[in-house]
């Protein structure tokens, strides 16, 4: 028998923002469905929780990266038969057919092997992605060969925004691109847009719409500010507390030297957990609204913070990591879906 172990590292998960975050979005699809992205486990999440949370709230379009991922939420569909789907977005290897058959997840198939495969095995509905310009996954439209879909039973016709963040002129071609794509290709429904991609306006949702990162509280797009509301905080437990003397050094690298007498605490949070070296110096602990600066280098499991202004604090006691997103990620230069996927495993995730 295992013990119920306890993490001196939490992630905070706001189920009312989550939520909030799906209706402002879904509001914004003015008729359009809203489905969610939901690989890399949720953004970090935890996708199984997220997807629970956005099919109470009304949400049936679930998109992955891979079969791994999808095995891991699709007991949840149960319910929903026929009702919800979920799209697996890196199509079929052959190393995926027979667990894909078996799914009740739908290949976006990307390539003309691809197709030739699903229908050879005789699978059933499945999304196609179209490339418009990312030159990632998808079908080329330049030497299409429009007999690639005799037979096949296409839910979803998709592309993918390369930059919908910015307004600048590939959006529109894109778009172009995708009605033109649209007018040959039958499907059930056809979808362009990611949270970005939503916020550039009705042009852009046609029958279905994929925001991953707005969902989880980031700022996808200007418009995105003061609607989108963050979901998740990093907690941390103080394992200890020392006072360093003015000259001595704190954490690796002796990267920080104390300037006069300190009081600093150290907790279980370090760049194994997603929190990236780059962020020494510039992060910060918050407790009831008072900043702690990270001092010194992050470490693999461990950093330090100042004190100074909350003697109070001690061994055993939590503090809040100031995660605001769009601020780290424009101080750090890490973008804003690395902030939130690259969250560990060592953190408990708990929603509030
Ligand atoms: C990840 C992903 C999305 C969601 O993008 P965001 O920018 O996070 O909203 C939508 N569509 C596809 C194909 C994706 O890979």
């Amino acid at each position: 028998m295992t013990m119920d172990y306890q993490s001196p590292l939490r992630l905070k998960l706001d189920r009312d923002a989550l939520i909030s975050n799906y209706r402002w979005l879904k509001q914004l699809c003015d008729g359009a469905a809203c489905g969610a992205a939901i690989k890399a486990n949720g953004y970090g999440l935890g996708a199984v929780e997220v997807m629970r949370h956005l099919l109470d709230a009304g949400c049936r379009d679930f998109f992955v990266a891979t079969w791994a991922e999808a095995q891991a939420i699709e007991p949840l569909l149960r319910d929903f038969e026929g009702r919800a789907g979920l799209s697996v977005l890196h199509g079929v290897r052959a190393e995926d057919m027979e667990i894909a058959l078996a799914s009740r997840a739908r290949p976006v198939l990307n390539s003309a092997q691809q197709i030739a495969r699903w229908k050879e095995a005789g699978g059933g509905p499945c999304d196609v992605m179209i490339d418009t310009g990312m030159n990632r996954l998808g079908l080329s439209l330049n030497d299409l060969d429009l007999s690639l879909f005799d037979g096949l039973k296409v839910d979803v016709l998709m592309s993918h925004l390369v930059n919908a963040e910015e307004d600048q002129p590939l959006n529109d071609v894109q778009r172009t691109l995708f009605m033109q794509a649209r007018g040959q290709i039958p499907a059930q429904r056809y979808s362009l847009a990611n949270s970005a991609g939503l916020c550039l306006g009705r042009d852009y949702h046609f029958d279905l719409t994929r925001p991953g990162l707005a969902l989880y509280g980031g700022i996808a797009h200007p418009a995105c500010e003061g609607s989108i509301r963050p979901v998740v905080t990093p907690q941390a437990e103080i394992l200890q507390r020392r006072t360093v003397c003015g000259g001595e050094a704190v954490g690796r690298g002796a990267d920080y030297v104390a300037h006069r007498t300190m009081e600093t605490a150290t907790i279980n949070l370090g760049y194994a957990d997603g929190y990236s070296r780059i962020i020494s110096g510039m992060g910060a602990a918050m407790k009831d609204g008072a900043r702690l600066p990270v001092i010194g280098r992050v470490s693999m499991d461990l950093l330090s913070i100042d004190v100074m202004d909350k003697p109070e604090l001690r061994e055993g006691d939590w503090v809040d990591i100031d995660y605001d997103l769009s601020m780290t990620s424009l101080l750090a230069g890490i973008s804003q879906y690395e902030l939130l996927a690259g969250l560990g495993q060592r953190f408990d995730r708990y929603w509030v």
